[in-house]
């Protein structure tokens, strides 16, 4: 049987866009469907406009410490409207470039909803196109608990296009997005209060990361509520908004922001036309080669709901293409080892295993950290603390996690998963030279493990 297209991807977003090119590249048709922003979330609506903003957030702090430098500044004043249009024209810029990079690679790009109408057949605007193999790669979208006046709260997607900085705002949540965007509201000037439901926020973190961070956004006047849940919103009559919290108490707030977790994108997909089947949690069940139930369809990235970031999901659409079109070279998606930064101002950036998750694990483990006011900090007032630790199995010496709380933390820890990912021991770090005066220096000098 002939197909119009050897591979038909439905989203083009982070997984999308990577299997599509590569597939064409490897000599395959192909057609991405796309129904809202090429370059999916990451591009608009998550890591880069997010990361965007935590920039934006950061002056406030480098105009601060630029005093004890010799700088004198005039009050500093902050324009939310630029750095959202400025945002909005980057974003343009970059869907440009996707838009490029899909059509130079030879595939046929359909700017609108797909929806499945069997196992090798899609619909796009009234247009049926048939396929030897579809990738299913729609990414997820936030979910807010439907509580009485959950209507008034926001996402993630709206708060990228706020009309204005709210004075006052209440973030719900205890995970990466709610943590950045606390970080992001507060730098940027709001009265920012994080409401979690825990007892400590970023579940799964290593104990002490958890812990410093905590202790260094108090510090910097960022109201941190735990064991705090909000059970209804009501609109006031001046526009304001009141929270009511489990334990009785109402806060009053110009904006809720839900943080609480992402869903899989699964609406008006045609799942049911298909043998395709989902998780327990809802997402689509994938096997080791991310072939659904329905042999002819697969699917990669936030839709299948392994790791939701964007590296993960380049690395699986790129998987899919050499599967599928270049078997030679396929090699298997590697979870360990995945690092990753919250970007909160301090950021975290961690690689490997927790102390706790090392030791449920059952290993023996040391554990070297050091707690240090960065040089930088010496000729402020600021009083931020960093954070380093290395989890080291004491049997062969491999060092199983490194965990940062700190300034470009991310930036480290890349580096640091490389020699990870190389089976470094702590031996390897101890023999490998600092670079000074550093901050990163100080993951290879440490030197006695910090008592059990
Ligand atoms: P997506 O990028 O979501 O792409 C899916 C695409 O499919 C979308 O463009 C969607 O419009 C399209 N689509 C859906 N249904 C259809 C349909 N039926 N027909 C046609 N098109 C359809 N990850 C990091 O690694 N680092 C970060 O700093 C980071 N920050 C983030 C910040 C925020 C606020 C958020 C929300 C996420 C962040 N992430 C980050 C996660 C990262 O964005 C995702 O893991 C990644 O985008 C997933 O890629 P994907 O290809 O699976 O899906
Ligand atoms: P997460 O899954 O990371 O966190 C969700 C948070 O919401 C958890 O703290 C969870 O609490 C809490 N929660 C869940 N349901 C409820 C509820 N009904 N009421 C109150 N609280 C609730 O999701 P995010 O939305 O923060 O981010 C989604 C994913 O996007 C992340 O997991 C990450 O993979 C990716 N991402 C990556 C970033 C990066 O790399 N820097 C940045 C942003 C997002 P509990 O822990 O108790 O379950």
């Amino acid at each position: 049987m002939t197909y119009d297209f050897d591979l038909f991807v439905i989203g083009a977003g982070s997984g999308g866009v990577r299997a599509a090119r590569f597939a064409a590249g490897f000599g395959a048709r192909v057609a991405v469907a796309e129904s809202r922003y090429l370059g999916g979330t990451c591009v608009n609506v998550g890591c880069v406009p997010k990361k965007l903003l935590v920039y934006g957030a950061h002056f406030a702090e480098d105009f601060e410490q630029a005093t004890g430098f010799g700088w004198s500044l005039g009050a500093a004043g902050f324009d939310w409207a630029t750095l959202i249009g400025n945002k909005d024209r980057e974003i343009q810029r970059l869907n440009g470039i996707y838009r490029n990079l899909l059509v130079n690679s030879g595939v046929t790009l359909l700017e609108s909803h797909a929806r499945l109408l069997d196992a090798h057949h899609v619909e796009v605007d009234g247009q049926r196109f048939s396929a030897k193999h579809i990738l299913i790669a729609t990414g997820g979208w936030p979910q807010i608990p439907k509580i009485p006046g959950h209507e008034h709260a926001i996402n993630s997607n709206q708060a990228f296009f706020l009309k204005a900085l709210p004075k006052r705002v209440l973030v719900v949540g205890g995970g990466y997005i709610a943590v950045e965007f606390a970080s992001i509201f507060h730098g940027l000037g709001a009265k920012t209060a994080l409401l979690y439901r825990g007892e400590l926020f970023l579940r799964g973190f290593d104990g002490a990361v958890r812990n410093h961070l905590k202790e260094e956004l108090s510090k910097r006047g960022l109201d941190l509520q735990f064991n705090a849940e909000i059970v209804r919103i009501d609109k006031q009559a001046d526009g304001s908004l009141q929270a009511t919290l489990k334990d009785g108490r109402a806060l009053h707030t110009d904006c809720v922001f839900y943080a609480t977790g992402r869903r899989p994108m699964l609406d008006n997909l045609g799942l049911e036309n298909t043998g395709v089947e989902l998780d327990k949690r809802g997402f689509i069940h994938v096997d080791e080669q991310f072939q659904t139930t329905e042999p002819s369809i697969l699917a990669l990235g936030d839709v299948i709901g392994r790791v939701q970031l964007t590296p993960v999901a380049l690395a699986e659409g790129m998987a899919v293409a050499r599967r599928l079109f270049k078997p030679e070279e396929y090699r298997p998606v590697d979870y360990t080892h995945i690092p990753t930064a919250v970007f909160s101002l301090p950021n975290i950036g961690t690689v490997g295993l927790s102390e706790e998750q090392a030791r449920e694990a059952g290993h023996e483990i040391k554990v070297f950290e050091s707690r240090f006011r960065a040089l930088k900090l010496t000729l402020t007032e600021c009083q931020e603390r960093t954070l380093m630790k290395l989890v080291v199995d004491a049997k062969t010496d491999r060092v199983l996690g490194c965990h940062m709380v700190g300034p470009e933390a991310g930036e480290i820890v890349q580096g640091l998963a490389v020699a990870l990912k190389a089976g470094a021991t702590k031996q390897v770090f101890d023999e490998t030279i600092g670079v000074h005066p550093t901050a990163a220096e100080e993951f290879v000098t440490m030197r006695s493990p910090v008592a059990s």
